[in-house]
């Protein structure tokens, strides 16, 4: 089938050419615009430069815990206020020299146990320096380099590793002991195993 051209032609007369005065093109106006545009995207670099990855979300910060409001208004502040103390929490975000991680205890989570277990903030996080990760779909092998630097140079005081009770999320335990190992260090380490339903199975306390 041949399409004619409708312009002119649609019997329901839906289209129609409808001529406009248009304004001047401003030479000057668009060469100022590009210059704001320029300016905002160098301001954009500069905030993430010196980041492992460029990206804004690897950005190192640390938080200061404020006095809670909650306790004067008898809301318990486990359900109100964040535990974390710093940024960010991914392992593979977080530089081996944070400042963060000098004599911390940290908490070594698979990345399905907050999203299972309810009171993760409460229970866990508090005191510790977060470090998130899978141990199925990341690369185990620079884990097991990054937490070796780690573990040979922040003066780590104890590890918690908690990991989901599915065979996949069992590599972590092993990963930190490797790096351990490779380190030369000995540091107590606590492992948990949390259900998919959200329970403590398993608290096998602190070893060393
Ligand atoms: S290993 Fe499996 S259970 Fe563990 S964090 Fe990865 S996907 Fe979740």
């Amino acid at each position: 089938m041949v399409l004619e051209p409708c312009i002119g032609e649609c019997p329901q007369g839906a289209l129609k050419i409808v001529e406009r005065v248009a304004e001047d093109f401003d030479e000057k106006a668009v060469e100022e615009y590009l210059k704001e545009l320029e300016q905002k995207e160098k301001g954009e670099e500069n905030r993430t430069e010196n980041l492992p990855c460029g990206c804004p979300s690897a950005e190192i910060k640390t938080f200061t815990k404020a006095n809670s409001s909650c306790e004067s208004a008898n809301i318990p502040s486990e359900i109100t206020e964040s535990a974390l103390g710093h940024w960010p929490v991914q392992i593979r975000l977080i530089p081996v020299n944070a400042s963060f991680l000098k004599d911390a205890d940290i908490l070594v989570t698979a990345d399905c146990v907050p999203v299972a277990y309810p009171s993760f903030h409460s229970d866990f996080i508090k005191n510790r320096i977060v470090m998130l990760g899978c141990p199925k779909f990341d690369d185990t092998d620079s884990y097991v380099e990054k937490f070796t630097e780690i573990f040979r140079t922040a003066g780590i005081k104890s590890v918690t590793v908690l990991i989901m009770e599915v065979p996949c999320c069992s590599g972590l335990p092993g990963i930190l002991k490797r790096a351990m190992d490779m380190a030369k260090v000995n540091i107590p380490m606590k492992q948990i195993v949390i259900s998919s339903s959200g329970k403590i199975v398993l608290n096998l306390g602190a070893t060393s």
